[in-house]
């Protein structure tokens, strides 16, 4: 039997333990994954364009356990009242190719990228960091707040958005956590300046430039999270170029990231390299750096490890019949027809 966990199932989950614990606890699984890089199979997602958007596959193991996410951007479906960005996924046991959890990702996918945002800016911002402007206040942006504030004591938030509705949404969901002061700006150069950090979560497939050089001051971190795909990009390029570029999986951002935009040669450090100590995060307090997500399997991968510890734990979800049990391995054919075939009509020859 595979173990699933419905969208109920998860929103039950990270409510009953909590949402910034569980964005903190989630980061710790993340961490031990990058922490042991080379034992993951990487490769950069399949993606299935469309004039309106795009559908990925995001598959990975780790020799012992195979995962996969289903996930898509669409950033014109807000106009139908839709999604953005929706996914679902799966762990495998890779031995017997048994699937083991099924489950919703499109609330996992917004704690996940928010506690690798806050995960990767741990070892990025400057230590005494106290506010983050946040450019694009969708689906996406509350976890982001939460995650800064939780993870790295982050108490202020200036945010700016295209459309204000999405601003007074954040504004109103953040009213419960008073111990974040919530500004609303009114341009993003306003949301920026004097901001220790700066999260884009923009959606528009288009080479946007949320951020221009002229926004950027010394020892900002950039945390870059909706330049996820081709021809959908944040950040002006000179930005990137004066920066020290942090990358998930660099073969995979060279394709999507912000990145995509520089020669395939320009200087990115893969952050798994940060986690096992080989390389410094920031190296001064002057330093701009970016974090150039995209989202990568491993933490789609961590994140499901996460929701399936969590639901035993908290004993939530079910069991499904989603691979077959016949009594014999051999007879599929038994299940369209579960009466035993009669004696009398089996003849032997001999
Ligand atoms: P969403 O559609 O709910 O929200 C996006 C917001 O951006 C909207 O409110 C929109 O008005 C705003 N926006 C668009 N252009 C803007 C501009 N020029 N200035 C200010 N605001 C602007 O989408 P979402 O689910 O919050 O996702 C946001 C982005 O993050 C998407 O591009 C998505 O693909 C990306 N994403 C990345 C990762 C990752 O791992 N890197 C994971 C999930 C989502």
């Amino acid at each position: 039997m595979t173990f699933f966990i419905d969208v109920d199932d998860a929103a039950r989950l990270f409510t009953q333990v909590g949402i910034r614990r569980a964005i903190r606890e989630m980061a710790g699984y993340i961490e031990a994954d990058y922490a042991r890089w080379a034992q993951f199979d990487k490769s950069p997602r399949t993606a299935n364009h469309s004039a309106d958007g795009v559908i990925e596959l995001m598959p990975t193991d780790d020799g012992q356990q195979y995962s996969f996410k289903y996930v898509n951007g669409h950033p014109n479906n807000g106009q139908q009242n839709l999604l953005t960005v929706m996914a679902f996924g799966l762990l495998a046991d890779v031995q017997s190719g048994y699937p083991t959890l099924l489950s919703e990702l499109t609330l996992t996918t917004a704690v996940r990228t928010a506690a690798t945002s806050a995960l990767v800016a741990k070892s990025l911002a400057r230590p005494d960091a106290t506010s983050m402007a946040l450019i694009g206040n969708g689906a996406q942006s509350e976890f982001q707040a939460l995650a800064f504030h939780e993870m790295l004591g982050i108490t202020e938030i200036r945010i700016f958005d295209i459309d204000r509705d999405a601003s007074v949404k954040l504004k109103h969901n953040l009213a419960a956590f008073p111990d974040i002061d919530v500004i609303l700006a009114g341009s993003v150069k306003d949301a920026v300046k004097g901001a220790d950090i700066v999260t884009t979560v923009t959606a528009d497939k288009t080479y946007a430039t949320i951020l221009t050089p002229e926004m950027i001051e010394p020892g900002m971190h950039i945390n870059a999270v909706g330049g996820d795909c081709p021809g959908k990009t944040e950040l002006h390029a000179d930005i990137l170029r004066n920066a020290r570029v942090i990358v998930e999986f660099e073969p995979q951002t060279r394709i999507e990231g912000d990145i995509q935009q520089l020669e395939a040669d320009s200087p990115v450090i893969e952050f798994f390299r940060i986690v096992q100590g080989e390389v410094a995060g920031r190296e001064n307090d002057a330093q701009v750096t970016v974090f150039d997500s995209v989202g990568f399997a491993l933490e789609d991968f961590s994140s499901l490890r996460y929701l399936k510890d969590l639901a035993q734990a908290q004993q939530i979800g079910q069991r499904i019949h989603l691979v077959p049990t016949p009594a014999n391995i051999k007879n599929l054919f038994q299940l369209l027809d579960p009466q035993p075939a009669k004696a009398s009509r089996l003849r032997t020859v001999s």
